[in-house]
């Protein structure tokens, strides 16, 4: 035991199933539509919970799994759209830090993307960002792992406009729905946190197409690099 208590939290069910499954002595708690389950993965403490869809869900979980179960550590797990040519379906992103997209207080000064008050990213913690490319190295050699910005809003992005404004005017390698609300909150709160998605989509006029068909497999694999850098860890 060296004091760390992990949350892991998941959009989806597709992206947190094995993981609970995994877990021993798994305890249940319901709080804001949402089963937290505590126990061991991989002989490290952890609590696994699926947050829902969209920033409001993610910040909220962030701040349960901190004031309910005292967690010292982050982990947002789950599936993204590329932003990158060199980023292919299958391929992982490791958070080096994360922004929102859909944040505009432009018209006062601020830079796109920035909430006033607030930092415009939210660096991720270095040692968990190691921690979760050697994971990466270890089951899953063959696969291309890139540590980047991911950046977050509450829209699904399936246009080759848009993303290409978010790669070149936000920075992002991948986009999804929660990291930057799970950044935001873990921040605040002085929590350590990391972003690990596997490419599900490429962000553009494919992904209503890409993305169901390649959803499950993506989470599945980043839940596998998870399940690792838990026994890693403990
Ligand atoms: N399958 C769900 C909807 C998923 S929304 C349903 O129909 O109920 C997409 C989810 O995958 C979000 O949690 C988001 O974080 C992630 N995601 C994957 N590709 C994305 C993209 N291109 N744009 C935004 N989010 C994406």
């Amino acid at each position: 035991m060296n004091g760390i208590k992990l949350g892991v939290i998941g959009a989806m069910e597709l992206e947190v199933e094995a993981l609970r499954a995994a877990l021993v002595g798994a305890r249940s708690t319901q709080r804001a539509s949402m089963t937290f389950y505590e126990g061991a993965l991989r002989g490290l403490p952890c609590v696994v919970v699926r947050c829902g869809i969209g920033k409001v869900n993610a910040a909220l979980c962030v701040q349960l799994l901190r004031d309910l179960f005292g967690v010292t550590h982050v982990l947002n797990t789950g599936v993204a759209g590329s932003l990158s040519a060199q980023l292919d379906i299958g391929d992982i992103v490791v958070s080096s830090d994360a922004a929102y997209h859909d944040v505009d207080v432009t018209a006062l000064g601020y830079p796109a993307g920035q909430m006033p008050g607030m930092p415009a990213v939210f660096p991720a913690d270095a040692d968990l960002i190691a921690r979760a490319q050697a994971a990466c190295a270890a089951v899953a050699a063959d696969v291309h792992a890139q540590v980047g910005r991911v950046v977050s809003g509450d829209q699904f992005v399936a246009q080759g406009a848009r993303k290409d404004v978010l790669a070149r005017e936000f920075g992002g390698l991948c986009t999804e729905m929660e990291g930057a609300a799970v950044a935001h909150a873990a921040s605040v709160n002085g929590l350590p946190f990391v972003i690990l998605r596997a490419i599900s989509d490429k962000a553009d006029d494919s992904a209503h197409m890409d993305y169901p068909t390649f959803e499950r497999a993506a989470a599945a694999r980043c839940a596998a690099i998870v399940e690792e850098m838990a026994a890693r860890m403990a």
